[in-house]
């Protein structure tokens, strides 16, 4: 199927692509890197009057790092590619979960085009970049007519393929502070490339719960607190617990029953790399 006919326009900066939105409402859509867009037009699940290009918009790309009194914050441009991500050395450096991460989004050709703030935006509930951002508690800025507001990772994604973004603004790019905690990031899929079963991105948090953010298991990546809390009492009572924060849905790929077995052998495996760690 080809994609309902529509009209197309280049913005070349945030405030003239707010313009377009507020000129057009729901009749436009932005157009980042277009690995999640263009398949939906063409299959018509989507059909927007107006597609508006943010991809050649420069003050959208870029990762740059701030040092302050408080610490050091990794602030990465919504337009930034998966590829770009996996190539910088900042990210390797201060938040290497989401290199982790980024090497199980599909293949290099989808890397090269789909950006960070496309997929956040999109909120699949099966995209590992959504679960990152919670477990690695990171701020959304976005723009709109009245300013630029930060949203947290965790008031961000509210529902399958929904957001906090309202219609007339942007994600102009993410927040991430840097921390030198253990981490995890793991993933089960049928094949490499495809959509995970069921992900976890987990990352400890010096004298508090580990953030523990499943991907494939909700309509949205969720945190799991109840298991995180558990985690005190040890890994089999954090796997128990695990039911109080997981209702899986059942489709072709796996039963609900399978995805919970699964989300606790990652959690296992997570914890049983943090242990390993620790002891070295
Ligand atoms: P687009 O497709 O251009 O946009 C997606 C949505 O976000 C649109 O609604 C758009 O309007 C909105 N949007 C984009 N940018 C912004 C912004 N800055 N502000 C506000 N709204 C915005 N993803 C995974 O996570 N894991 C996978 O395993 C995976 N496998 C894939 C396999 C295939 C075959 C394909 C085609 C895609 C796959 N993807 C996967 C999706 C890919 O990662 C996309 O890059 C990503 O989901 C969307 O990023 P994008 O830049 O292409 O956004």
């Amino acid at each position: 199927m080809k994609a309902a006919a529509l009209d197309y326009v280049r913005a070349h900066s945030v405030s003239e692509a707010l313009n377009l939105l507020a000129r057009h409402g729901d009749a436009a859509k932005l157009l980042a890197g277009g690995q999640s867009l263009l398949p939906a037009l063409n299959l018509r699940l989507s059909a927007p009057a107006w597609l508006i290009d943010i991809g050649h918009i420069a003050e959208l790309r870029g990762i740059t790092v701030a040092d302050t009194p408080a610490g050091t914050t990794l602030r990465i441009g919504a337009m930034t590619t998966h590829a770009a991500l996996a190539a910088s050395p900042d990210v390797a450096r201060l938040a290497p979960m989401l290199v982790q991460a980024v090497s199980h989004i599909a293949h290099p050709a989808i890397r090269s085009r789909g950006t960070i703030g496309g997929s956040l935006a999109n909120s699949d509930p099966a995209a590992e970049l959504p679960a990152c951002a919670l477990a690695l508690a990171a701020r959304m800025v976005v723009q709109g007519p009245a300013g630029t507001r930060t949203i947290p990772a965790a008031a961000f994604f509210t529902g399958l393929f929904e957001t906090a973004l309202a219609p007339d603004e942007i994600l102009v790019a993410v927040e991430v502070d840097a921390t030198a905690a253990p981490w995890g990031f793991q993933e089960l899929a049928r094949r490499s490339g495809d959509y995970a079963m069921v992900g976890l991105a987990a990352q400890s948090v010096a004298g508090a719960s580990p953030r523990l953010a499943y991907f494939s298991v909700a309509a949205t990546a969720v945190l799991a607190p109840h298991a995180a809390a558990a985690l005190a009492h040890g890994i089999d009572a954090a796997c128990l617990a695990l039911a109080q924060d997981l209702d899986p849905p059942s489709d072709l790929q796996a039963s609900a029953a399978t995805r919970l077995a699964l989300a606790r052998v990652l959690l296992r495996r997570t914890v049983g790399a943090w242990t390993e760690k620790l002891a070295a």
